[in-house]
């Protein structure tokens, strides 16, 4: 602990991945940490059901980028091994295409040179020189920018940058750049569907993202045992040891800063803090939670902005095996633009949908009774999609008929037990800009400086930690940003201090 917010009073509205991060890092430097967390579990959308001996991860489910939770964990002197077992998964994940093929992507790089150059001749050597733009670019993005917290414009413009920027094609999108190595359309599906967990497409991602690429096949693919909501608790914990208070079932409704410090409005009750991060959504913290008009932005700002899908979302216990499916299997049209079409371009429930299904008892036994497995089914749709219960039962209906045809497992004689998500959860539950379930996708125009930051402009004090500010979507990436809104708030507080201004205000 450095100390640096000592006697400093602050607040963090909501308890996702991003908020428990910040909290962790702000008591760190002292601050009086409290966080207020609307529901009863803290996690958001890293959430849980655990019913009738299953055991579901709500939302994210493929651990990546290990060293960035290694930084986390180090920096309250701890390691994820303290608190929970790492595994590393192979094969990375299987696919099963609608014609008939299917393919295992093996953990190590010679066996997807391989897996690459069986479906198109010289394709092994093109994935190995692939993976080498895409470690360069990833090591550059991470230094210099990600890490580092560079989200000024200024910090894009240097010549090293602009000259790996060119390498890579950085404006053009990673549909283009992806196509200039492989022809074959499966083998460019392989190295671009990992777009679909920046919220993109491969038609409206810049090519930078190619970095996606090393993040899975280089660095690999991981499971905590216990599943996402084990590092949930190993963040909560964190924050509790580094002094921490977390309210849960806590509603926040009004954010009103002044001159002195902030008042928020919890459960009907004002609550003065010096200083405010909220890790609810930017929208719905400046649109809804903060007064109208004091926020500095073009009217149609946010209305403006291309949102990452929603998903339609099936937790699934059944009962008996479900060979073939992996721990990750993806089920993909050999044509997927129609599905992307109709997330970006066209709102409308995908006819021939993309879809990905996650079997964490592959791994591990625990999550499911005995003689049982543990299955969630994501569908990625537009967000603002209408959902009504019929549309949302006929589309169930659709995907498992799908994923029977698809892959041989017909999973609805099976099910013991079962229960949905889809757009309205995250609009109602988690107040997501158009029930988004990412938040805002990773376009050229929202990447880096062009994505919202942590200040917010026009308001003092209050500050954005999460997956729609920077540095994006992501449990890897939310950790960062409660690292990064500490050091924001950090820099305005020394600021406050030494232009005379008390940072501090009496508490109410
Ligand atoms: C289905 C799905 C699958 C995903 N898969 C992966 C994956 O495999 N790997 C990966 O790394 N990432 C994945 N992601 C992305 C990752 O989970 C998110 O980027 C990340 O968890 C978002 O964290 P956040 O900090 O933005 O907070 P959120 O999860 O959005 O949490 C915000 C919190 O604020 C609370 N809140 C909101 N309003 C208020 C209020 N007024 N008062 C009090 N509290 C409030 C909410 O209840 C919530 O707890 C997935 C996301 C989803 C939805």
């Amino acid at each position: 602990m450095t100390g640096q917010l000592e006697g400093q009073s602050i607040g963090i509205v909501g308890g996702g991945i991003g908020g428990l991060s910040a909290a962790s890092y702000l008591a760190s430097e002292g601050a009086d940490v409290t966080l207020y967390e609307q529901h009863t579990d803290v996690g958001g959308v890293a959430g849980r059901i655990e019913a009738d001996g299953f055991r579901f991860d709500t939302g994210p489910s493929w651990y990546l980028m290990p060293e960035v939770f290694e930084r986390f964990f180090a920096h309250f002197d701890t390691t994820p091994a303290d608190f929970y077992e790492l595994v590393r998964l192979n094969p990375n994940y299987r696919v099963f295409w609608t014609d008939g093929d299917s393919v295992d992507i093996p953990a190590d790089t010679d066996g997807a040179r391989s897996v690459f150059e069986s479906y198109e001749s010289g394709a092994g050597d093109a994935l190995e020189q692939y993976l080498e733009q895409a470690r360069e670019t990833y090591e550059l993005g991470m230094d210099r920018f990600v890490m580092a917290n560079r989200t000024r414009i200024r910090d894009y413009l240097s010549v090293d940058v602009l000259r790996s920027a060119k390498a890579v094609r950085f404006l053009g999108t990673m549909d283009e750049h992806v196509s200039s190595y492989f022809d074959n359309p499966k083998l460019q599906q392989l190295v671009q569907y990992t777009l679909v967990f920046l919220g993109g497409s491969p038609y409206n991602t810049p090519a930078l993202y190619t970095l996606m690429s090393h993040v899975d096949y280089n660095l690999g693919v991981y499971y905590p045992m216990g599943g996402m909501m084990k590092v949930v608790d190993a963040m909560e914990a964190v924050a509790n040891s580094q002094g921490a208070t977390i309210h849960t079932a806590t509603p926040v409704t009004d954010i009103v800063p002044d001159t002195d410090g902030v008042t928020l409005t919890v459960d009907g009750t004002p609550k003065r803090h010096d200083r405010v991060v909220s890790n609810a959504p930017p929208a719905y913290t400046e649109r809804e939670l903060l007064p109208p008009g004091t926020v500095n932005r073009k009217e149609r700002y946010w209305e403006d902005r291309t949102l990452g899908p929603s998903a339609f979302m099936l937790y699934l216990g059944v009962e008996g095996p479900v060979d073939p499916l992996a721990h990750h299997t993806l089920v993909l049209p050999t044509d997927w633009r129609p599905h992307f079409e109709a997330i970006f371009d066209t709102p409308q429930w995908p006819e021939r949908p993309s879809y990905y299904v996650n079997v964490p008892s592959r791994t591990d036994p625990d999550v499911a009774p005995d003689g049982c497995e543990t299955v969630v089914v994501l569908v990625p749709l537009a967000a603002g999609l209408p959902d009504d219960e019929q549309q949302q039962q006929q589309f169930r209906d659709k995907i498992l008929a799908d994923l029977a045809e698809q892959t041989g497992v017909d999973l609805r004689e099976a099910i013991r037990f079962e229960q949905r998500a889809c757009v309205s959860t995250y609009g109602e539950q988690f107040n997501k800009q158009q029930g988004t379930a990412l938040g805002l996708a990773h376009t050229l125009w929202q990447t880096g400086p062009l994505r919202p930051g942590h200040r917010i402009p026009g308001v003092d004090r209050v500050y954005h930690t999460g997956g729609s500010a920077n540095p994006g979507i992501g449990v890897p990436m939310c950790l960062l940003s409660g690292e990064h809104v500490t050091e924001a708030v950090v820099a305005d507080s020394t600021d406050a201090r030494l232009s005379g201004r008390s940072p501090l205000s009496r508490g109410v």
